[in-house]
């Protein structure tokens, strides 16, 4: 039996390694929708490898190239935000939500409403909506899994556990490319220099985010979303080697780890072939030749991204969205060259800070609407604020 699957955000390095497992068990699925974004010459070359029945571009003046190049094929053209949500209402049974930033959110919306299989890279999504993804989900009877390679691990390593019995939750990061960095030096790092990760080869996006360690605070986030565990029992831990994804701890003291190769398509893997488990391409990995793993705490204060996480998850309600929207116009403004490095976590601090004044941030959010106001201004501030950085010398 076929499985009809679509992925948001396939041009991208998710997407990518989930079209690499689809091809090479290709019999078994038939694909809807592919998206992407400027890189258009992938995104028709998948859609006509892949029989795809339409392919959409966010960017609406890139329709006609889109066209151009899937002029005489079967498959249908669209573009822009409306069309990657009609993309989302074609249903299919397992739908991968793999697009960059806050922008996944509503294309995975549409999809739970089929009522089946959301696999969830884009994180934003839960750190920005969590209660009302999880919510939504539960009305229409879907089902999320996780393809973040800490949350997928948790998951595994909660097969057949009370969540009851968790103690705590911790998920490992590599601490990214300027782990060991001392302060004045981070506060110089450049874009090249953030985007030289030690074992992860992502987006460019997360990649800065993983040496900022505002990708370990998303997934602090994220983790409480997903799994509804207290934030007190949710911790990081830097673990420069990225073979530990993830470890769950119980009230017996046991704690069990999940071991795997840093390579997204296992948990992409685990995700599409739920849930069973499959033979997949992966690395095997030979502990006596990596002879030993090294732990330890992370640094809050040369990396204060984990302490702002806290701080939103004991908030909850609306911070999750603020934190998230900040983070990117933080992270524009970094690409940009306009602030330093360090400059991101006082931008997403001070608009934190800001927003509270304007708005209640501890009411939990009722709808999708509120949920993108509440983004919307939070850019607008953090964009004022981003220009009163700019002015500080650092
Ligand atoms: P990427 O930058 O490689 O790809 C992003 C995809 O989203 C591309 O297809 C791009 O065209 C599309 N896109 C970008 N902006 C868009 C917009 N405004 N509207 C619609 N589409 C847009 O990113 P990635 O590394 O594949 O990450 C995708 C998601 O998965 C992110 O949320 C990331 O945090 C998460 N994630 C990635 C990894 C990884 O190893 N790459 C691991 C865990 C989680
Ligand atoms: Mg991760």
């Amino acid at each position: 039996m076929t499985r009809s699957v679509s992925i948001f955000g396939a041009t991208g390095s998710i997407g990518q390694n989930t079209l690499d497992l689809i091809r090479r068990d290709r019999a078994s699925y038939r694909i809807v929708a592919l998206t992407g974004g400027r890189n258009i010459s992938q995104l028709a070359q998948d859609a006509i490898e892949f029989g795809a029945e339409i392919a959409v571009t966010c960017f609406e003046d890139a329709l006609p190239d889109l066209r151009r190049a899937l002029a005489g094929t079967s498959v249908q053209v669209a573009a822009g935000p409306e069309a990657l949500i009609e993309a989302a209402d074609r249903p299919a049974d397992w739908t991968m939500s793999a697009i960059v930033g806050a922008a996944g959110l509503a294309p995975g919306f549409h999809a739970l409403r089929h009522g089946r299989t959301l696999a969830l890279a884009n994180k934003e999504s839960l750190v920005t909506a969590g209660p009302l993804l999880m919510a939504e989900a539960r009305a229409h009877g879907a089902r999320i899994l996780p393809v973040d390679s800490e949350h997928s691990a948790v998951f595994q390593a909660l097969v057949g556990e009370d969540i009851a019995a968790v103690e705590q939750v911790i998920i490992t990061a590599s601490g990214g490319a300027l782990r060991d960095w001392p302060a004045e030096r981070l506060a110089k790092a450049t874009v090249k220099d953030a985007l030289a990760h030690p074992n992860w080869d992502m987006g460019q996006r997360i990649t800065i985010d993983s040496a900022s360690m505002f990708n370990k605070a998303l997934e602090l986030i994220e983790t409480r979303e997903f799994f509804g565990v207290a934030p007190e029992k949710i911790g990081a831990l830097i673990h420069p080697q990225s073979l530990v994804h993830a470890l769950v701890g119980f009230q017996d003291g046991a704690l069990m780890a999940h071991i795997g190769p840093h390579d997204m398509r296992h948990a992409i893997g685990y995700a599409l072939n739920w849930p069973e488990r499959q033979n997949l391409p992966v690395e095997r990995l030979n502990l006596a030749d990596i002879g030993s793993l090294d732990f330890a705490k992370p640094d809050e204060t040369r990396f204060p991204a984990l302490r702002l996480a806290r701080d939103v998850m004991q908030i909850g309600g609306h911070a999750g969205t603020v934190f998230n929207a900040a983070k990117e116009v933080a992270l524009d403004h970094f690409i940009a060259g306009d602030i330093a490095f360090t400059g991101m976590s006082a931008l997403v601090e001070d608009t934190l800070d800001a927003i509270s004044h304007e708005i209640r941030l501890h009411d939990a959010i009722n709808s999708l609407e509120t949920v993108l106001e509440t983004d919307h201004l939070t850019r607008v501030r953090a964009n004022q604020l981003a220009k009163t950085l700019q002015e500080t010398p650092v």
